[in-house]
């Protein structure tokens, strides 16, 4: 069956017989024809006749999908003549990056955004604050760079390091990449993450944990007790000054809050937070985590925007008006808020995360997920907004291994997000990434090579270590 050269692979190609010399297209001009409403935002059409090639589209975006398609095909010498009328299967297509453990440049933050583009993903979920680093500039509380964004030194295994490692990113730098972005259609998404996973922030304002102690920026991975006080008002104060400075910043729709991984020995024993359940009449630390990010949330779209949070957040219920992020954990919880008309984002740990090695989430794993959850109804799919792979930074010192991580896998969820199933093909995949390498290359990203992609079981069996 013939195919073409095109990642993620286009949903309705036609071929029409003949092929056309790519050489006679770099001297002639691409007609566009940009009718307003006459299909999807995303959507665009191309015709390639022996002559030359046509487009047709109903917004920028849409043009801007038909070059980055065209872009692909002419690394070929000839092009075989066909009509592709293409748009995604889900409107969300992002990819993350954690740039708190280690810190990726604003350089190599438009390598791989220019990179995602090219594969038309849509979000950059920039992760910002964590344990380990608080990395986002905030003038009103200077503190948070001050001291949140340096720690003692890094023992993520493997290279350990006595050395202080630190840096945050200015408000200019922020604004490049997010001019950057969407110079190529994409919306960057800051994250804060809250309450857990707060050591930064808690470091540079100790006074809003329960217990009032010091709080060190953490030097090794982990999930770790010290989180925000649900029951001090000052809380509030200090996360929402972050939130509305980013949100100057930030011009997309959606505002990531966290809420991932928050162990509740503190606030089961904090009086404030006793205090603040019994005011609220409930009883248990997750409904407490619920109404702390439904408080926060309730907050972010009195900035006009939308909240996300990652699943478990919502082991206690919903978070209203809040996109849910899942990633591990039970699903039935955000099921049953797909199902009951709620946003969802799928990054299914096992599948997406690009932090593992190839032995332990070989590629051929992460490209035949399915992201549509099981026991999501026909219309709760509607509410699956799409797919995204994150990339977390413990383990990758230097952008080599960055893109050694997520390169050819960012490609594979790209094609899961865009490509309706049934025109998934992953030997096609295999083959048509090893071309796209080329202008990856191009690009400054050097992927994996083909023979990692996929370990043998025995390699697999053997080889297996984490990272
Ligand atoms: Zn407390």
């Amino acid at each position: 069956m013939e195919r073409l050269n095109v990642i993620p692979y286009p949903n309705r190609v036609r071929f029409t017989g003949g092929t056309l010399k790519t050489e006679n297209l770099l001297t002639a001009e691409m007609p566009i024809d940009l009718v307003p409403g006459s299909m999807g935002d995303e959507a665009y059409v191309l015709e390639i006749t022996p002559e030359g090639v046509s487009a047709k589209c109903a917004t920028k975006r849409g043009m801007f999908y038909a070059q980055q398609t065209l872009i692909q095909l002419v690394a070929d010498e000839e092009i075989p003549c066909c009509v592709i009328e293409d748009e995604p299967a889900f409107p969300y297509r992002g990819f993350m990056i954690d740039t708190v453990r280690h810190i990726v440049s604003v350089e190599d933050t438009k390598k791989m955004i220019d990179a995602a583009a090219s594969l038309k993903f849509n979000a950059f979920h920039w992760h910002l604050t964590d344990d380990q680093g608080w990395r986002a500039q905030v003038d009103s509380r200077p503190l948070l760079c001050e001291k949140g964004s340096v720690r003692s030194g890094s023992y993520f295994g493997r290279e350990e390091s006595g050395t202080e490692y630190g840096g945050y990113f200015t408000k200019d730098e922020m604004k490049e990449i997010v001019a950057y972005a969407a110079e190529r259609f994409i919306d960057v998404i800051p994250e804060i993450d809250m309450p857990g996973h707060s050591s930064a922030l808690l470091h540079a304002y100790p006074e809003i944990t329960c217990s009032g102690k010091d709080v060190e920026v953490k030097t090794k991975q982990g999930i770790y007790s010290d989180i925000i006080c649900a029951g001090k008002d000052e809380a509030f104060s200090v996360v929402f000054d972050a939130i509305d400075e980013l949100c100057d910043i930030f011009p997309g729709e959606y505002f990531h809050i966290g809420g991932d991984e928050v162990p509740k020995t503190e606030w089961s024993q904090c009086p404030n937070c006793k205090k603040r359940k019994a005011e609220l009449g409930i009883k248990s630390d997750n409904e407490l985590q619920r109404w702390f990010m439904q408080k926060v949330a309730d907050h972010v779209r009195e900035k006009g925007k939308t909240a996300v949070v990652w699943n478990d957040a919502v082991k206690a219920g919903e978070v209203e008006g809040a996109s849910v992020q899942f990633w591990m954990g039970r699903k039935k919880p955000t099921v049953k808020i797909a199902n009951g008309g709620g946003r969802i984002i799928v990054s299914d740990f096992y599948h997406y995360y690009t932090d593992y090695n190839y032995s332990i989430t070989p590629l051929k794993k992460t490209y035949n997920y399915n992201p549509r959850l099981k026991g999501v109804t026909a219309e709760g799919l509607k509410n699956i907004a799409g797919v995204e792979t994150p990339v977390w930074t413990e383990y990758i010192k230097d952008f080599d291994r960055l893109c050694f991580l997520t390169f050819p896998r960012y490609a594979a969820v790209a094609e899961n997000g865009w490509t309706l199933q049934e025109n998934k093909d992953e030997e096609d995949f295999e083959r048509r990434f090893e071309i796209f390498t080329k202008s990856l290359r191009q690009k400054g990203i050097t992927p994996a090579d083909k023979e990692e992609w996929n370990p043998p079981l025995m390699k697999r069996f053997t080889g297996a270590r984490l990272y």
